[in-house]
């Protein structure tokens, strides 16, 4: 018996194994949930199939968030197949390089939109998209990154998209709650993966992040999808519009020493 017998799960976002989004989908694949995959195309054959093949996952479409006829067809898609969607996880971002270097302050006008548009509007687009599939005990959940809260070197354009995506949440779970559908967001620690190789300094933030922890080591992909588990199931059902933090503890800290 899994947590999540009988649910299905659509899954935005894996771009290779490392992703957030492959780590949540084989978690609650793992606990009997039925899954789909999105991802953009060009990851689709070569990335996104031949994962998906190992979990014996049918559904895998092509979508790019920032394209509304696509989001409609793959929920049209989905429709057909499935009827009905009961997890629906938004695990991607997207902002310019050269925006996730240097300053917040050199951001242009088409790069904040560019960052804002696909990284915080599209769990909006995604969740109205869904919306005629969802029923009581849905549960809608994307990935956050406390940058949304406080001010981190270079990722500057993210966190104030993350900062929208964060309200975004509140927003949705307070028009969705009397459906009896919860959304919420899962506030990661740094973990290696595409997206993230993406922002400068990274390494560095990683590495010193385990030092300063409370837990005193780094997040992993394990963690954030046993909390997506959780979020997913009945287990949280009074759970909704809420940041739900893995992140060892870091942002508790006011001064963070470490060893
Ligand atoms: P990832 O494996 O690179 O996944 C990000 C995905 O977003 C990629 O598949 C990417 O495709 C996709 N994407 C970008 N633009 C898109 C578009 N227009 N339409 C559809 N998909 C698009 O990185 P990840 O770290 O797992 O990221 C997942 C989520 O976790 C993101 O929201 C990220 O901000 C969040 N997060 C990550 C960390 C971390 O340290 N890794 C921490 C906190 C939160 P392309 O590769 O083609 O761009």
């Amino acid at each position: 018996m899994g947590l999540l017998d009988g649910r299905r799960a659509l899954v935005f976002g894996v771009a290779n194994d490392h992703s957030l989004a492959w780590g949540i989908a084989r978690a609650l694949h793992a606990q009997g949930a039925t899954l789909g995959l999105s991802s953009v195309e060009a990851l689709l054959e070569r990335r996104v199939r031949p994962l998906a093949r190992g979990l014996g996952i049918e559904f895998v479409e092509p979508c790019d968030v920032s394209d509304d006829d696509q989001i409609a067809r793959v929920f049209e898609r989905w429709r057909e197949e499935h009827g009905q969607v009961d997890i629906l996880v938004h695990a991607l971002a997207f902002a310019n390089r050269e925006d996730l270097d240097g300053l917040f302050v050199d951001t242009t006008r088409a790069g904040f939109q560019r960052a804002l548009d696909v990284s915080a509007y599209s769990l909006t687009a995604l969740t109205r998209a869904a919306r005629p599939m969802l029923r009581p005990g849905s549960s809608i959940m994307t990935l956050t990154y406390l940058g949304a809260e406080r001010a981190v070197p270079h990722y500057n354009v993210m966190g104030v998209a993350k900062a929208a995506l964060e309200a975004s949440v509140r927003y949705l779970a307070a028009d969705l709650g009397p459906e009896g559908v919860r959304v919420n967001a899962i506030s990661a620690g740094p973990v290696r993966t595409l997206a993230a190789s993406g922002v400068s300094g990274f390494r560095d933030m990683y590495a010193r992040f385990r030092d300063t922890a409370p837990l005193r080591r780094n997040i992993t992909p394990d963690d954030v999808a046993g909390t997506a588990v959780w979020l997913a199931s009945d287990l949280s059902s009074g759970v909704t519009g809420e940041v739900v933090y893995v992140d060892g503890g870091f942002s508790i800290l006011g001064v963070g020493l470490g060893e």
